[in-house]
């Protein structure tokens, strides 16, 4: 494999490694929230963050982040699970939740009460905000700051017994009110939730706040290199404030994790936020989380996004710290490049229409020869059966061709791939003049593959399957969700820029190959695009299938 692109990341571990900060070591995690399902952006998060331990002979752990009791439950732990091995990764024994710390967490903040460095508030969520201050205006102190280690020690230990309703205290880190950095001025480490976790139950009715617990969970399981994205920039002052406290305290040892921050990424014409794809599904604007046309990762699976395009997709738009926007396209033709190494070529006619061999013999068949894969002929080659009655695609016959047409027009010879040169004679039609089947004579020395194969020139090339043989299956053309590049940027409301036309379902005519592809076979339909047999539809000798993506960019402006 290549060596993987510098990044600025790499540039630090490179850099830490040379001066022996953490003697080689590289462990990284990807800490998903289970509140929802993964999609593209957390796979650049997972791909980071795996790539770099496997790079470096590292660990990188699977962490959920459960510690809000909301909004969590087990069927999305089941299915980041099942995608991130999906995307190719294994976390081996490192997997954890980060609900198992909650002892930890709670002796920390009994310890920093203890050593002056936390107390417990008892403002209103209104005046909390007011005497935050804002970024021009400094913070004030709360009246209750000042409080004994005893008095806040006693409160604490109430809060945890179930004294007090939800809101009543807070515990705050004892920072200064009059940081500039606003995630300074002490933040709330501690709140009153009296609800239920998917996890602990009941056993606790205090939750810690997600940036107090990140930086602890991230000490308790030694990572050296904690990745985010750029909104948490302004969070790191605290971060390390933290941990430099509880290291005081002989909770961890240094050195201490360090936090660096990545842009996010940032897809056109799709959502990447848990809030809009959870209205989608809810709405029933697609039929699940894992549809095709859902940017999730059980909808990629589905639509036939490879893992190995997904890697060469982070690989190519890299790790930067600053945002920006990536173009769908680019993410597309990562996934056409690697499915044009790996896909299959079969045949298939997707808008038929009946063509007849007039001078070809009733009842008879033969086969013709199709390699599998032009670029790997160790692939080798399958029969394609040839009759009388073949189905083309419709767009392929025009009674009155427009200039450059080198497809069937009465008079005019093509070649039908793998087989014969065929001369077209004309057509039927019915009472409406619509044009139900095309006729010609085939010329019987030109067979693809035989001697004579060249000795009839011709333009035209085109594909067909024998009616006889073909099977019948339903088909989904996928088109994209969205409308527009960044959806809802006009009006506000993302829902404005559904497409709606964004599936098409169709009848297909397919070579007999197809007929057992099994549940996610890829292959490339030749002229049409890779297409995948669907993994919750597909039936044995029954498939149906979904497609992956045109065999060029159907969106160049
Ligand atoms: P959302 O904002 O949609 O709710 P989240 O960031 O809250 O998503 P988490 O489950 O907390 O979701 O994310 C797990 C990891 O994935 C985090 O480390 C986060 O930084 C990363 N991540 C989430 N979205 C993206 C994105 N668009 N690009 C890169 N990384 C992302
Ligand atoms: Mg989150
Ligand atoms: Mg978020």
């Amino acid at each position: 494999a290549p060596a993987p692109a510098a990044n600025f990341i790499r540039n630090i571990i490179d850099e830490q490694n040379a001066a022996g900060k953490w003697g080689g070591r590289v462990e990284t995690r990807f800490p998903p929230e289970p509140n929802g399902y993964l999609h593209l952006g957390h796979a650049k998060s997972i791909c980071l963050n795996f790539g770099l331990a496997r790079d470096y002979g590292g660990v990188c752990h699977l962490r959920f982040d459960d510690t809000n009791p909301e909004k969590e439950e087990q069927e999305y732990v089941d299915s980041i699970v099942e995608s991130v091995k999906w995307l190719g990764f294994d976390w081996g024994t490192h997997l954890y939740f980060a609900s198992n710390y909650f002892d930890t967490m709670y002796a920390c903040a009994e310890y920093l009460i203890q050593a002056g460095h936390a107390y417990v508030d008892s403002l209103t969520a209104d005046e909390m905000r007011a005497y935050r201050g804002t970024l021009t205006e400094k913070g004030k102190d709360s009246p209750y700051r000042n409080r004994s280690v005893e008095e806040n020690l006693d409160l604490f230990r109430r809060m945890k017994a179930g004294e007090f309703p939800d809101g009543a205290h807070v515990l705050r880190a004892k920072i200064d009110m009059a940081s500039p950095n606003i995630n300074l001025r002490d933040p709330a480490i501690y709140r009153i939730k009296h609800a239920t976790h998917h996890n602990t139950g009941d056993t606790w009715c205090i939750y810690p706040m997600y940036t107090y617990a990140h930086p602890i969970e991230d000490a308790i399981e030694h990572i050296t290199h904690s990745i985010c994205t750029l909104e948490f920039e302004d969070q790191r002052p605290f971060y390390d404030w933290l941990l430099d406290k509880l290291a005081i305290g002989g909770f961890f040892t240094r050195p201490l994790p360090q936090q660096i921050e990545f842009a996010r990424l940032n897809l056109t014409y799709v959502v990447l936020s848990k809030r809009k794809l959870i209205q989608l599904v809810e709405e029933k604007h697609v039929s699940g989380w894992d549809d095709p046309r859902m940017p999730t990762l059980v909808g990629a699976r589905r639509r036939g996004y490879t893992p190995e395009g997904f890697r060469r997709f982070t690989d190519q738009i890299g790790v930067s710290k600053s945002d920006g926007w990536i173009d769908y396209s680019v993410f597309e033709a990562c996934q056409r490049d690697v499915l044009n190494d790996s896909a299959l070529r079969r045949v298939a006619v997707l808008d038929p229409v009946r063509l007849i061999i007039d001078n070809y013999p009733e009842g008879q068949s033969e086969d013709c020869f199709a390699p599998n894969h032009p670029q790997q002929p160790e692939l080798g080659k399958r029969a394609i059966p040839f009759s009388r009655e073949l189905w083309i695609e419709r767009e392929d016959f025009e009674e009155t061709p427009p200039k450059g047409y080198f497809r069937l027009f009465p008079g005019n010879s093509v070649r039908l791939r793998y087989g014969y040169v065929v001369k077209c004679t004309g057509c039927d039609k019915d009472a409406a003049g619509n044009i139900t089947a095309v006729h010609c004579d085939y010329l019987p020395d030109t067979k693809s593959g035989t001697p004579g194969a060249d000795s009839v020139k011709v333009k035209g090339n085109i594909h067909w399957v024998s009616a006889a043989h073909a099977i019948e299956t339903e088909v989904r053309l996928y088109d994209r969700l969205f409308r527009t590049a960044q959806p809802g940027q006009e009006t506000g409301n993302f829902l404005d820029d559904l497409n709606a036309d964004s599936v098409k379902v169709i009848r297909a005519q397919l070579e007999p190959a197809l007929k057992d592809a099994a549940p996610e076979a890829s292959f490339q339909f030749e002229r049409h695009g890779y297409f995948v047999a669907d993994r919750s539809d597909t039936r044995p000798g029954a498939p149906v299938f979904n497609r992956t993506v045109t065999l060029k960019d159907s969106w160049v402006k």
